[in-house]
């Protein structure tokens, strides 16, 4: 009926924990639910904000038909879970979630992914006792590969001769070719091509499995294939089409191993961790930043680790099919004309002056983070003749075209931003894929060091008076942030906290103070005033009430606020007079302060200029700050 309904708002709405309809049909296991929203075009593998799937939750719940279900329908059960690195397989077998590693399994999961610890599910499942899961992932055998045979293998072939072979076939995203390699041939190495470069990954091996970087361990290299022709996994872009060698190039394929046994042995794999990764020496890879030049002909003195925008690590990289320098600066123009005339499309307000950033002017490098439309990585940024780290927002390609818009909103807010509390946009990478480049804040999350037992009230008072001198300044600049939460605070060191993600921001309008949105979508209600609930109107005063609960959950450490209660419930508890109640151990003149922060009219709230005060004015942060801990930010 909802569905039926033209009013029905966003199929991908989300509750207070980013979860979707589809996250909870698939955790409850309901399929004709999970069947419906999927035939009205939900989105399969968005996540929540913990960064799980609903295929995750499928898993999680012990949901085996659903988890079927949702991987024939097209779950990608390789996306890891931002923290851990496990994939939905891991959670089925430290559960002793049987059915649902079946279902992964059969439908062509790998059996051995590993985590950010290097663990596979077998090894989760003998840690926690699970036998029967145990049993099945040492015999289990994945789905068959599905090309016949070898027919990109191209027997022993050195770097510069693959560049050409890929060259001469087109160069298309994901045309592959695999060859051992010239010097080495005992080593395998995977060439492909992908936006305009050939990367080439060497295949390790290990206790007879192979395997690319930290990605899953296959018994044979045809497994290794078919599965990067399922799933990207990590890699630039999928495996789509096999380079053949040239006729009567090779008539053996690559060495095939008959082994005693098809699993990996976890103790013999978990001596891999932390081990260094191997290099091809004879044939080094190049740093994209080495990539000025036509092929290398001498070794790069040392390889800068780079990451693909997913969670593996593929640190050996590349050689470089090079646009000529003209034909790179027109493209860039290109860029720069494409970027403007999108940000100025982009609603919401802000600034036109975005700077366009060369894809060839960033380095990529690990996962720090998952965004709503895709991973946050550590990166650098070319300054000059310097290179500055940065943090890389990416939009993945699963959301060009729902994430595009609300990308280039945020970055239009952003530009013309400059405050020590807030974090600074240095501009955009229209990549492949699409990037906001940001200032690294070194720390990251506020929300992941709360419950740390040497963060002090002091600490916390400190960086309550930089967030609200943050948001003094933005209510100068006539925005909303309409997302202020612990989760959206990172931290630089002890001493800076400053504000992130702008993605809801808006500017109010030039005549009042405030914005009102038409449209739902994704609403962090626990946060919300109710004025913004009822009315949909969002003013300095509703990110005020956000700042109080904001301070709620420093103070409670990083706690849930509400706990487990729904959206409804919430409201009606705020209706009726309710708040939520002063944390253990928060200091009474600071409950007083949130207590303000949620009076039910908005005139009667402090401002974010009286809520600096309150912080800087209490002894205890004066204690603080004449230590000389900081600097604090200055008063407007
Ligand atoms: P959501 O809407 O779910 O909050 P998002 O798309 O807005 O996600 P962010 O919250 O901006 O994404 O980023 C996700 C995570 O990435 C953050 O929690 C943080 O851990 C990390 N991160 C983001 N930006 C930075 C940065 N500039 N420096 C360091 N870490 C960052």
């Amino acid at each position: 009926m909802i569905l039926e309904d033209s009013l029905c708002g966003t199929l991908d709405a989300r509750n207070a924990d980013g979860r979707t309809a589809l996250h909870e049909a698939s955790a409850l296991g309901e399929e004709n639910i999970i069947f419906r929203l999927l035939e009205k075009g939900a989105n399969i593998n968005s996540k929540d904000s913990n960064g799980v799937t609903p295929l995750y939750t499928a898993c999680s719940s012990n949901q085996p038909k659903a988890c079927q279900f949702l991987i024939i329908k097209g779950a990608d059960p390789t996306l890891r879970h931002p923290r851990t690195g496990w994939v939905p397989l891991h959670e089925a077998a430290m559960k002793g979630h049987a059915g649902c590693v079946k279902e992964l399994i059969m439908n062509g999961a790998p059996c051995h992914p590993r985590s950010a610890d290097n663990d596979t599910p077998l090894d989760l499942a003998r840690r926690y006792e699970h036998q029967h899961v145990v049993m099945y992932l040492k015999t289990c055998k994945p789905k068959n590969p599905r090309l016949q045979g070898k027919p990109w293998f191209h027997g022993s072939m050195d770097r510069k001769k693959a560049l050409e072979s890929i060259q001469k076939h087109g160069a298309k995203d994901g045309q592959y070719l695999l060859r051992s390699s010239a010097n080495k041939p005992d080593t395998m190495v995977l060439s492909m091509a992908a936006n305009g470069t050939v990367f080439n990954f060497e295949i390790n091996t290990k206790m007879e499995s192979y395997y690319i970087d930290d990605g899953p361990y296959f018994d044979t290299l045809e497994q290794l294939i078919d599965h990067y022709c399922r799933y990207d996994d990590g890699l630039p872009t999928q495996l789509l089409f096999p380079i053949p060698p040239p006729p009567g190039r090779i008539d053996n394929g690559p060495p095939t191993r008959e082994k005693p046994s098809p699993a990996p042995r976890p103790a013999d794999l978990t001596s891999h961790k932390g081990s260094p990764v191997r290099r091809d020496s004879p044939e080094p890879p190049v740093s994209p930043l080495d990539r000025e030049g036509s092929i290398p002909m001498s070794p790069p003195p040392e390889l800068p680790t780079g990451r693909v925008p997913k969670t593996n690590t593929f640190s050996k990289l590349f050689s470089g099919i090079r646009a000529s320098e003209k034909i790179k600066k027109k493209e860039m123009d290109r860029q720069r004309k494409e970027l403007q005339k999108a940000i100025h499309e982009a609603p919401g307000g802000g600034s036109d002056e975005v700077q366009c950033i060369d894809a060839s002017h960033i380095e990529r490098g690990n996962e720090i983070g998952q965004g709503e439309f895709g991973s946050v990585l550590e990166g650098k940024l070319k300054e000059g003749n310097r290179w500055v780290k940065v943090a890389l927002k990416t939009l993945h390609a699963d959301h060009l075209q729902t994430g595009q818009k609300e990308f280039l909103r945020e970055a239009k807010v952003m530009c013309g931003l400059d405050h020590p509390c807030i974090v600074k946009l240095m501009g955009v990478c229209l990549g492949p894929p699409m990037m906001l480049v940001q200032e690294l804040v070194s720390l990251g999350a506020m929300l992941d060091f709360l419950q740390n037992d040497s963060i002090t009230a002091s600490d916390l008072k400190l960086w309550a008076t930089q967030i609200a001198s943050g948001m003094m300044y933005l209510e100068g600049k006539k925005f909303v942030h309409r997302d202020l939460a612990a989760r959206n605070i990172l931290l630089e060191n002890k001493g800076q906290a400053k504000i992130s993600d702008f993605g809801l921001s808006r500017a109010t309008g030039a005549n009042n103070d405030y914005y009102r949105s038409t449209t739902g979508g994704r609403w962090p209600v626990k946060w919300y005033a109710p004025e913004s609930i009822y009315y949909g109107t969002f003013s300095h005063a509703s990110d005020v009430w956000s700042f109080g609960v904001t301070l709620w959950e420093m103070n409670s450490r990083g706690s849930q606020p509400y706990g487990e209660k729904t959206g409804a419930e919430v409201i009606k508890q705020i209706e009726n007079g309710h708040r939520l109640s002063r944390p253990e151990g928060c200091p009474q003149n600071v409950y007083h302060i949130m207590q303000k922060c949620w009076s039910y009219k908005p005139c009667n709230r402090p401002t974010f200029s009286q809520l600096n005060d309150m912080f800087r004015d209490d002894p205890e942060y004066g204690a603080f700050y004449h230590r000389g801990a900081h600097n604090p930010p200055s008063r407007r």
